[in-house]
Formats: C-alpha cells, structure tokens, sequence
C-alpha cells in the first residue's frame, strides 16, 4: 500500500494542509504573499551601495516588484571575501523603502543580529546555510516578522519541512518558503533546481513557496526560464537578482540580471500570469459553483 504524504512527513503536522489550515496568506506591508497575486521579489544579491540600491529599487519596482531585496550580512563560502555593509546596508534598505515603497526582505545570519535586522526587514531571509541553525531559526520565529525560510544546499523536503515545523511551534506562522536549488551529482550548472519540489510543497504544505531561478541556475540567461517553470508549477512568487551592472557586482554577478533583462523577464512573464490567474478564476467559480448547488 502506498503510503499518505501525511505519513511519510508526520513529524510535520503543522505545516501540512489540514482542515484547520488551508492555505496560509502571509501580510507584508501592504501585500499579501500566498493569495491570488504573484508577488514578485527583486535587487541585488548585496547591498553595495547607496547609489546601486536606489536605482535598482526604483527600476524593480518600475517593472512590476513588489518586494526589494539586498543582503546586509552575506554568507560566503571565504571569511575573506565581502561579508556585506551589515548595519549601513540596513539603513539604506529602510531608504529605499521609505522612496519605493518596497517592502524589504534581507537575510539575518546570526541569532544575535535578529533584533537589528527585525527594525529593519519587513522579512527575515534565513538562508541556505543556515537552514538547519535552530537557535537562529527560533530567535527568528520569535521576532515576529515573516520568515522566507531557503531550502539548505543539501537539504531534503523533510529537512525544510522540519525547520517550518520548528518555527510554526516558535509562535509564527507566517513561513514562506524558498525553493532556489539543490546540489546534485551535475555539476554543470550551479544548482539542481527541483521544481518537482515545488509542486509538491503546493501540493501537500499550506505555506506559501517562492522560487529563486537565479541561485538555482547561477546563470543569468536561465533566470527567465527557471521563472517560469518556478510559476507553472505553482510557486506564489519568485526572487531574483537584479544590478544595475551585474559584471561588477561585489556578489552573484554571474547570475544577476541587468535592468533590461529584468524588464525582458517581467515582460515574459506575462502572458502566463494571465494563464494563471484565469486559472484560479476557473477554480473559484467550481468552488462557488459547488457551493450554490448544496445551497
Ligand atoms: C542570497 O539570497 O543571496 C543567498 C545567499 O541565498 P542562498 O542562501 O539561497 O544561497
Ligand atoms: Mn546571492
């Protein structure tokens, strides 16, 4: 006998669709992550400066963003390589925000950063790295603020529902999570990006999924592509980066879009956006029509 999925993760109850919990919608300013609206993330992989910030938030948001990203704190795989502008990166995100409109999503790598990052995120990026950092993921639970929880390098459907898990028992419920590539045995490209785990996750989570086409490449000509594979197979959003000179930028530049490529991607986009959101329409109305015929 096949097993339920509800078996093969109930150590996850909390983050599997139940009668309680349908599908959770995450409030972010004034967006809704996980509704009928895609919500498009976009920036720099790090905030460099005040000048690549700004002209970056104006043209993300110019092309349909919602939502603006940069990191403050990065983790890279040298001790010796940018770290990120840490605090001053924050004060210009919150700039950003305040001229845009944007809201921000940053990554808080450290327990002991959680409250700075919390003053100014409207979201708190866990990445990749730290998937598995529990204090980290418990400090961050307790903020309060939406987390965008990033599936680990090496990490399982398990493992990520396994760190949802901990923080909805921390008191949020307000997880998005982050399909953006897994390691596997191919090497050629930066990452595996697993978009069966997306339609899965959709399937069997009420958490809202969000798909990052560029760390799941690493290429910048795959970013559009993967965006809307990410789309077809149901994520509610993507993020993706984006500066204003990607060959010099101090991160991820081979995987960042230039202005125009962003706008080219966002254009593209369109036409499946409208397929999608006839679709939920479609789905509303058999709903509504269910529901009239047991009236
Ligand atoms: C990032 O978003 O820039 C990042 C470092 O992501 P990840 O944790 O997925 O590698
Ligand atoms: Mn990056």
């Amino acid at each position: 006998m096949r097993k339920s999925w509800q078996e093969i993760f109930a150590d996850t109850p909390d983050v599997l669709i139940s009668e309680q919990r349908r599908g959770t919608v995450v409030p972010v300013l004034d967006l809704t992550i996980g509704g009928d609206d895609f919500v498009t993330i976009a920036g720099p992989c790090a905030v460099e400066n005040e000048f690549q910030l700004m002209a970056t938030a104006q043209r993300a948001r110019r092309a349909g963003a919602r939502i603006l990203r940069g990191g403050a704190f990065k983790p890279r795989s040298s001790p010796y390589s940018f770290q990120g502008l840490g605090p001053e990166a924050l004060r210009i995100l919150a700039r950003a925000r305040k001229e845009t409109g944007l809201a921000i999503v940053t990554e808080v790598m450290s327990e002991r950063d959680v409250p700075l990052v919390a003053e100014y995120a409207d979201i708190l990026q866990i990445g990749s790295r730290s998937m598995e950092n529990y204090s980290l993921l418990e400090a961050a639970a307790r903020s309060g603020r939406p987390i965008l929880l990033k599936r680990g390098l090496v990490a399982s459907i398990a493992d990520l529902l396994r760190s949802a898990q901990f923080i909805l028992q921390n008191g949020n419920s307000n997880v998005i999570l982050c399909e953006r590539g897994i390691r596997t045995f191919d090497t050629t490209l930066r990452n595996t990006f697993d978009s069966a785990g997306i339609a899965l996750l959709k399937q069997i989570t009420h958490l809202p999924v969000i798909a990052d086409p560029s760390h799941a490449s690493g290429h910048r000509e795959l970013v559009a592509p993967l965006a809307r594979i990410g789309l077809a197979a149901g994520a509610d959003g993507i993020i993706v980066e984006v500066h204003p000179d990607p060959d010099n930028a101090m991160s991820d530049g081979e995987q960042s879009l230039n202005f125009a490529e962003f706008d080219a991607m966002m254009a593209g986009l369109e036409p499946w956006l409208a397929l999608r959101k006839s679709c939920i329409a479609r789905v509303e109305s058999a709903a509504l029509q269910t529901m009239e015929a047991a009236w």
